[in-house]
């Protein structure tokens, strides 16, 4: 039987944000018989840079002025990307007006199985993966949430025996009121302390786990400091994935050169290293979290195993573009924290020139400088933060140059590039310095190595993980039992 869905008919019901969230909250409230009315921040050209327009049947679009005010509305209903503590969101609750978000609409209303992915880095992929291992399985599976097209829009493709893959981010989660069946949390590191203080934001994270059932199970990475803190507050059965050693109980880990798991106190191998396509010692730990999460999900050993095999990465992670002037480019434009940026330095030997800048997020700095001056050989920034990050790495690397623009620092570092070299576009700030989203920024990025002379898509192979461990190969481990 599929839950029932609250009963808008007749409301005046205000969504905020025409973006992917805002549109598909705005269907599903007109489809539900509601009258409505979107609200926007941005300009006619900034949405239309998006691609966004409100979908037809929506009564009046404000855009370009701050949030309408929602006195004489029935309901709210809210994008991720307008925080709870914006003024009209705030304005709203005060007023008794009930918000409706995306996430907890779809929770509510979903008749499948859901099995929820969040952290500070690592959604997307663990995501991926455990939808690849789920494609392989034959399984009824849908993947989506912050990856992918718009949730409710898909609830006709979900039935109750439909297991629902959900990458959810920290801003999807401020708006929900209850958690998917199986929760992961792939690791919570310091990110977004420009719209969250510390303790708001894990306490984010902390509420996927707080809100689950007894029947439940939550994936914790406990090689993370701070996810290992969490475990205290797992509610039903807690399955532990870890990178460094073997946990305690059930879960999966990196064992040499194998990915073992261990459900119901069996334990056995599941993958090879060596069948691991992705680069970087970052990547393991998410195979890991993702062979965890399949296991809880009962997708069987075999397809967990080719899942892994087939699985090329994400775009604009760690993206090999192609080579030119004698240097492998590399597409990075999700990396939009400084401790992003130093998972993707790691994950090179080579001698790498990087391409700093965007949107700085007020996010500590010293681990990037750390990390430059034992991977690079020169670095560009560039954009809206390029001289703040020049100054956070003064002085650990050799040779930095400060550009206007991505253009231009695309062809400072093709004039910097020794043969042999990496040059890995992961900006550690945001694209809205410059362009809507990352993934605008990465295929910015794509056109204009392309463009460069010589350029062929092939690169010298590499035995896949020759670089995967990084600095930390071999450093002695404990276990956390
Ligand atoms: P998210 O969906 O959380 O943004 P992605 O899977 O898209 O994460 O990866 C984005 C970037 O985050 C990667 O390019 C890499 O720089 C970094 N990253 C990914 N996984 C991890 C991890 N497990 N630990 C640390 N950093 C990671």
């Amino acid at each position: 039987m599929r839950p029932e869905a609250p009963d808008v008919r007749g409301q005046r019901a205000l969504v905020y944000s025409l973006g992917m969230e805002g549109r598909d909250l705005a269907a599903w409230l007109l489809a539900a018989g509601a009258e409505v009315v979107m609200s926007d921040t941005r300009s006619e050209r900034q949405l239309a840079a998006t691609g966004a327009a409100a979908p037809p049947g929506v009564t009046r679009t404000v855009v370009g002025q701050p949030l309408l005010d929602p006195a004489g509305f029935d309901l709210v209903a809210v994008s991720q990307s307008v925080l709870r503590s914006d003024r009209a969101v705030r304005r709203a609750r005060e007023l008794g007006i009930p918000l409706l978000s995306q996430m907890q609409l779809f929770l509510q209303l979903c008749p499948g199985r859901v099995v929820g992915i969040t952290g500070s880095s690592g959604k997307s992929t663990t995501t991926a993966l455990v939808g690849e291992m789920a494609r392989v399985a034959g399984i009824d599976h849908v993947v989506g949430g912050n990856i992918g097209a718009a949730l409710l829009g898909r609830l006709t493709e979900i039935g109750p025996a439909t297991t629902v893959i959900l990458e959810i981010s920290h801003t999807q989660l401020q708006y929900t009121d209850r958690s998917p069946a199986i929760a992961a949390i792939t690791n919570v590191t310091p990110n977004h302390l420009d719209q969250f203080t510390w303790d708001e934001y894990v306490g984010l994270k902390r509420a996927i786990l707080l809100r689950q059932r007894l029947e439940d199970v939550a994936v914790l990475n406990v090689a993370d400091a701070t996810s290992r803190t969490l475990v205290p507050d797992v509610r039903g059965r807690l399955l532990r994935a870890s990178l460094e050693c073997a946990p305690a109980g059930d879960g999966a880990w990196l064992s040499g050169n194998a990915v073992r798991l261990r459900l119901h106190g069996h334990e056995r191998e599941v993958v090879d290293r060596a069948d691991i396509h992705l680069r970087g010692r970052h990547n393991l730990a998410n195979v890991v979290m993702a062979c965890a999460v399949a296991g809880a999900a009962g997708i069987g050993d075999a397809a967990m195993a080719r899942g892994v095999r087939g699985f090329r990465g994400v775009p604009h992670r760690l993206e090999v573009v192609g080579s030119a002037v004698g240097a492998t480019w590399i597409n990075d434009s999700i990396a939009t924290s400084p401790e992003r940026t130093v998972a993707g330095l790691n994950a090179f030997a080579e001698p790498v020139v990087l391409l700093l800048g965007g949107r700085e997020k007020n996010l500590p700095l010293e681990g990037l400088r750390e990390a430059v001056r034992q991977r690079c050989r020169a670095v560009v920034c560039f954009g809206e933060a390029a001289e703040l990050f020049r100054t956070a790495i003064g002085g650990a690397v050799g040779v930095t140059r400060t550009v206007g623009s991505l253009t231009d620092a695309v062809a400072t570092a093709a004039t910097l590039v020794q043969p042999g070299d990496v040059v890995l576009m992961a900006p550690a700030g945001t694209s809205f310095d410059a362009y809507p989203h990352f993934e605008a920024r990465g295929e910015a990025f794509r056109t204009l190595v392309r463009a460069l002379p010589g350029f062929r898509e092939e690169v010298a192979s590499e035995p896949p993980h020759a670089r995967a461990l990084g600095p930390r190969a071999g450093r002695t481990t404990h276990c956390w039992r």
